[in-house]
């Protein structure tokens, strides 16, 4: 849609650029900021800054903010996580358009709980970089960044340049689990879980809850200690893909299959 009260709209090209002046907020692939109106007065766009959209190296992946989906998945599939990449993006719910502009870094920002790019980056233990604009950077796990729905750390002014995902996540075997009301519908619920080297198991919740929850476990836990552990859990997210009372039941069930396929593995 028009966003009819824009009056600018600038390129930015280095980092002096993403200053930005009152009422201008950044814009990347622009499938959120225009789909509805919008309290704004200029945008800076950051897909001009020409960032890599993903490098690989020794410490594990840098993700530009600015990559986009569908150039995620051309991330070479090398390690034992890689499957997940894919299954993450096919969570969102889209269409090829939203494939081909919705980045990484305005899906983390959005911080909706459906955001899928939150779920992959939960589940590998992500780091996210934030430029400030004071010229400093701070980083921060992604499970901390976002705090609720539409709600994140991010103060006025702060930039999500990368995230960072630790190559000892990217080496760990994982099982994904997802469901939605209709087969193409936005996901309800989404457990993921990641089996380390050493044994440790990580389990996140998204899509289910208003933002992600991170449990962590020696070895695999068991039904008990999941119903337990879930019972813990308060505020569901309740909206049109699912009441707060089915979803908690529909994620303790995928919940115990991903524990399940990888005790097995
Ligand atoms: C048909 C359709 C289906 C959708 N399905 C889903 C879904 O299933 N799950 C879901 O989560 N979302 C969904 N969305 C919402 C949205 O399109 C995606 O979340 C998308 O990933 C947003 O990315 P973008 O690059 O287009 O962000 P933009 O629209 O450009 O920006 C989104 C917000 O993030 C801010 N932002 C962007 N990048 C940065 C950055 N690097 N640093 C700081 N702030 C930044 C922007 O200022 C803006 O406030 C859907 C949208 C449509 C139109």
């Amino acid at each position: 849609m028009d966003l009819n009260r824009v009056t600018s709209l600038r390129a930015a090209r280095a980092r002096d650029d993403l200053r930005l002046a009152p009422g201008e907020t950044v814009l990347a692939g622009g499938s959120w900021l225009f789909s509805e109106p919008q309290e704004i007065s200029g945008l800076v766009d950051l897909t001009t800054m020409g960032w890599e959209p993903w490098t690989v190296h020794d410490r594990g992946l840098s993700v530009a903010a600015t990559c986009t989906i569908a150039e995620l998945m051309d991330v070479p599939a090398v390690w034992t996580a890689s499957p997940l990449f894919r299954q993450c993006a096919e969570a969102l719910l889209m269409s090829f358009k939203i494939w081909g502009t919705a980045t990484v870094g305005g899906n983390l920002c959005l911080a909706l709980p459906a955001g899928a790019m939150i779920s992959l980056a939960t589940a590998l233990d992500a780091v996210v970089v934030i430029w400030r604009p004071d010229g400093t950077e701070r980083r921060e796990l992604v499970a901390e960044l976002v705090l609720g729905v539409r709600h994140t750390t991010l103060q006025s002014g702060e930039v999500v340049r990368s995230l960072e995902i630790p190559i000892g996540s990217l080496r760990a075997r994982t099982a994904f689990r997802r469901f939605s009301l209709a087969p193409l519908g936005r996901s309800s619920a989404i457990v993921i879980g990641r089996l380390d080297d050493d044994g440790r198991l990580t389990l996140t919740v998204t899509a289910a809850t208003p933002r992600p929850y991170v449990f962590r476990f020696g070895s695999p836990p068991t039904d008990d200690e999941l119903q337990n552990l879930f019972a813990s859990v308060h505020g569901w997210y309740d909206d049109a893909h699912g009441a707060p009372d089915w979803r908690k039941a529909v994620t303790l069930e995928l919940a115990y299959d991903v524990c399940e396929e990888l005790r097995a593995s």
